[in-house]
């Protein structure tokens, strides 16, 4: 508890970015802490452990948190990637954002019926973990949960992607 609260002071906010009246999270000071990563990687997957065969994390910041995940659970990793990155992308979901559309992909080393844990930094506006778990179910995975390093509640996400789990909210 004690490392979790240090680890959510080391959550950086900056104004004004990457645009202006955006109010950005940076949570760079807390993977450059051993003792914050650990405790926050650790509260991330606590509620689900035992309950998934792999982690699926969301490029980029995702994958960081996904990959120490992974090897803290025993388990392996399937990246889900923005759309072109991927040699032989077995499905593709695309979503709105506040100006155009995203796409991000997926290859199918996920058998159907794995239970996958999703990964993310930061839940927002919820657009992006709604389409990560399209993406899994297209390949007859089952998402068993969602967690964020941060929620920013404020934004609404929880609305669209439902249950998720958050370490720190803001
Ligand atoms: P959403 O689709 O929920 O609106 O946006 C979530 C995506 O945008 C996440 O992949 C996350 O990495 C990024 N994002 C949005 N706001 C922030 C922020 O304040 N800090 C960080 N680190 N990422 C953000």
């Amino acid at each position: 508890a004690e490392s979790l609260a240090r680890a959510e002071s080391l959550i950086r906010t900056i104004p004004d970015y990457p645009e202006p009246g955006v109010l950005f999270r940076d949570i760079t000071p807390l993977l450059a802490d051993r003792d914050a990563l650990r405790a926050t990687i650790d509260a991330m997957i606590e509620p689900f452990e035992g309950r998934f065969d792999v982690v699926a994390g969301v490029e980029a910041r995702g994958f960081i948190l996904a990959g120490a995940a992974a090897i803290a659970a025993g388990v392996g990793l399937v990246p889900i990637r923005k759309a072109g990155k991927l040699p032989r992308p077995a499905a593709s979901v695309s979503y709105e954002l506040e100006y155009g559309t995203a796409t991000i992909e997926c290859h199918d080393d996920i058998a159907p019926g794995t239970r996958v844990l999703l990964i993310d930094d930061v839940l927002a506006t919820g657009g992006t973990l709604v389409a990560a778990h399209e993406l899994v179910a297209r390949l007859g995975a089952e998402v068993v949960g969602t967690t964020v390093l941060m929620e920013l509640e404020a934004l609404g996400g929880r609305a669209l992607v439902g249950d998720v789990h958050a370490v720190f909210t803001a």
